[in-house]
């Protein structure tokens, strides 16, 4: 093995640099794009779609004239069914084509094709179960509703928070406890006051998708683990595994997913809020003022598209917010672990491997990125700072 000290110093050749860039641009044209679909496909949705809709199916069928709850699930899956065949080509190019041109994915066409079914068939049915609860609390609740979806809201994200690593991630990726003995060693002892536990670490099989190297925090109370990619544990050396898995623990430590909870709800108590004050404007109903009780199952594009209007419009705040905490952990990563020069190479390995551009433009940053850019990850390494006042160290 070479000395880190060394590798640390060369992130990447000027070919792989340009690579990097390359690959960059296309994702943001895709971001971009796919932002753009959305919004242009709600606003037909809302302005076009929706009333006509909503009138056709209670006249062709008797069942759904009757029944508004099993309506609103029908209207709701076909609006879905619509979006994806317009968006299709955009994910199949972004996430196949894009991904092979530069030799990041793994799947194959038809595993491609299994995966977006399987996506998008859960999406479906948790958006039904959660627009069929949205609805209900509007119908029954009348004008509290707001506050009372932000709660029911709230639940919600805690139970997917908590199923999300034992019931929904094992659907597309193998998952199996981490069989690792020296690492496992090394975790322990990192891991060692901070609440914490070894057997909390799993290996995640990405490498049935991406060659990209991956590492997360996931799930809530007991089933909360740190997941480490197969493509991270099989590349990286132990050191370097290390300081990932440590910068993995300063999410646990800070509380960052609790701490984005409850901020979320303070953003759901508002965005629905501001959907409630636009439906009773009258400004989207010329026939009179609605009437929570009676409100038409057509409104639900209406409340889609100024619900993602309001998360846009907060897009750049929360990846701020994400970017920060991200921040913490890396300083928390190097003074746990104090061995900066395999913090450089296991930051400069990840950038190689995932084709990262290491300084991509302040405002591609300010406005898409959850996490700085690795430049200024690198950075941090470099100048390691020197504050022992941090939770879960020796002596603190
Ligand atoms: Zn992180």
């Amino acid at each position: 093995m070479s000395d880190p000290g060394q590798r640390a110093e060369t992130v990447m050749t000027d070919e792989q640099l340009a690579e990097a860039r390359l690959y960059g641009r296309y994702s943001l044209a895709c971001t971009l794009a796919d932002k753009a679909i959305d919004l242009l496909f709600m606003a037909f949705a809302a302005v076009v779609l929706a009333q006509p809709l909503d009138r056709w199916l209670q006249l062709h069928s008797a069942l759904l004239a009757g029944n508004r709850s099993l309506r609103l699930v029908v209207f709701f899956v076909l609006t879905t069914f619509i979006h994806m065949a317009v968006s299709v080509p955009l994910s199949f190019y972004s996430g196949y084509t894009l991904e092979h041109r530069f030799h990041l994915s793994t799947l194959s066409p038809s595993g491609w094709v299994r995966r977006y079914f399987k996506q998008n068939g859960l999406a479906i049915g948790l958006g039904s179960l959660l627009i069929l609860g949205l609805f209900w609390l509007i119908w029954t609740t009348g004008s509290w509703w707001w506050l009372t979806a932000a709660a029911a809201f709230f639940c919600a994200t805690i139970i997917l928070g908590r199923i999300f690593p034992v019931l929904i991630l094992p659907l597309f990726y193998t998952i199996e406890r981490l069989d690792a003995p020296e690492l496992a060693e090394r975790m322990a002892a990192l891991a060692a006051g901070t609440g914490l536990t070894i057997e909390g670490v799993y290996r995640l099989d990405l490498s049935e998708e991406t060659v990209k190297a991956n590492a997360m925090l996931a799930g809530l109370g007991r089933t909360r683990r740190v997941l480490l990619s197969d493509t991270l544990l099989n590349n990286f050396t132990p050191e370097e595994i290390s300081v990932v898995f440590a910068h993995e623990i300063g999410h646990h430590i800070f509380r960052h997913v609790r701490k984005m909870i409850v901020l979320g709800l303070v953003i759901s108590v508002t965005g629905f809020w501001i959907c409630d004050r636009f439906l009773m404007s009258g400004l989207i109903h010329s026939g009179g003022p609605l009437d929570y009780a009676t409100l038409p199952v057509w409104t639900e594009p209406w409340i889609m598209l100024i619900l993602t209007l309001f998360n846009m419009a907060l897009e750049p705040v929360m990846n701020g917010i994400s970017r920060h905490h991200e921040r913490q952990c890396d300083r928390y990563a190097l003074q746990r672990t104090q061995q900066p020069a395999a913090y450089i190479s296991a930051f400069s390995k990840l950038a190689r491997q995932n084709k990262d551009d290491p300084c991509p433009h302040w405002l591609e940053v300010w406005w898409l990125h959850d996490h700085p850019p690795i430049s200024q990850r690198l950075a941090m390494g470099r100048a390691v700072p020197d504050d022992t006042s941090l939770p879960g160290l020796p002596g603190s």
